[in-house]
């Protein structure tokens, strides 16, 4: 565990707090981040974090879903926009020529926010449905 993942799970916490505030007694199920490969977060730490962050909060019980995204490099020679293996090598798949301009990989933000709604109270049977 580390103050930096300790750090961006506290911040998650304080938006899907905001964002959930808009519907009153909907419990948070689960949270959907999109984490790209050189965001520089450990997913085990991050989540580990995220059970700490969420404690004593309305939130406590939510589960953290990452969805990790490739790093994604546009080569000039080629004209395309391509996955590389490894971050080690900024290098294009197919030609092999350096390319360094970033498509995807630094993403760090909050994909979805999935809300159970309270049970609701219904004055009248409900009606079947066509
Ligand atoms: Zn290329």
């Amino acid at each position: 565990m580390t103050m930096h993942e300790l750090s961006i799970a506290a911040s998650i916490v304080e938006s899907v707090t905001e964002a959930a505030s808009a519907h009153p007694g909907a419990r948070v199920k689960e949270v959907r981040l999109r984490v790209g490969a050189l965001a520089s977060v450990v997913e085990d730490s991050l989540k580990f974090c995220w059970g700490l962050a969420t404690e004593g909060t309305p939130l406590a019980g939510a589960a953290l879903a990452i969805n990790t995204l490739p790093v994604i490099v546009h080569c000039d020679a080629c004209g395309i926009d391509a996955e590389i293996a490894g971050v080690q090598s900024f290098r294009c798949p197919k030609c092999g020529e350096l390319a360094a301009d970033l498509r995807q990989g630094r993403e760090l933000e909050i994909e979805s926010i999935e809300l159970e709604e309270p049970d609701p109270v219904l004055p009248n049977p409900v009606e079947e449905q066509a």
